[in-house]
């Protein structure tokens, strides 16, 4: 520390200090703990299985040629959607947790080997990682996870490079924003509130010179 044999270490770590507090650093270490990041969902509990059990062995609709078990309830997002006790929660992912091909708190994703997504039949069902799924519906040429294609992208909507100075990390999601975009929102929220209190203001001023 600070002696003339560790100048260089002493240098280097100051970089890295430096460095650590960079949105470039940000973006690289955050960013892949984002997209890396297993899916938040709500814990499958016997409670929940047994409150959709019905439902999901009657609305079902069995396609002889694929052998697909058709959701012929409501659809989120394409995929059976159940209201269990107020909660909205995937039928194929239930189905899973029933025939144990993952555990109820799993942040696994399942994957269709059928390609059919209101299908609930165990059989179509493969628990893999995100990666894994994402994989999949790339090689079968699907669109895949919307996370990863905004990761690729190198400009904002608006044409402004994410470079490192440029890209703002919003803290609690790791989401990039473009920081000339986001001066320029603020500078006009600004000017709007003003005039908003401009407005106010010229309203108070009529108001007490108003006729007796
Ligand atoms: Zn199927
Ligand atoms: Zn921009």
């Amino acid at each position: 520390m600070g002696t003339g044999l560790n100048d260089t270490a002493f240098y280097q770590e100051r970089t890295h200090t430096t460095q650590s507090t960079t949105a470039h650093h940000l973006l690289d270490a955050s960013t892949a703990s984002r997209y890396t990041m297993p899916r938040p969902t709500r814990p499958i509990t016997p409670d929940v299985i047994a409150g959709a059990l019905h439902r999901l062995q009657t609305r079902v609709d069995i396609d002889p040629r694929t052998n697909c078990v058709n959701w012929t309830g409501a659809l989120g997002a394409g995929y059976a959607a159940l209201n269990v006790n107020g909660r909205l929660y995937s039928g194929h992912r239930i189905i899973a947790v029933l025939f144990k091909l993952m555990p109820g708190d799993s942040p696994l994703y399942i994957d269709h080997t059928c390609m059919n997504k209101r299908c609930i039949n165990p059989e179509h069902l493969n628990a893999v990682t995100h990666a894994e799924n994402n994989k999949r519906a790339w090689e079968r040429g699907e669109s895949f996870d919307i996370a990863l294609i905004n990761k690729n992208k190198t400009h904002c909507p608006r044409g402004h490079e994410y470079t490192p100075d440029n890209t703002y990390l919003r803290p609690n999601t790791a989401m990039r924003s473009c920081r000339t975009c986001r001066t320029a929102q603020k500078r006009k929220d600004y000017l709007r509130a003003k005039a908003a209190k401009q407005v106010a203001n010229n309203n108070n001023n009529n108001k007490e010179e108003g006729p007796q």
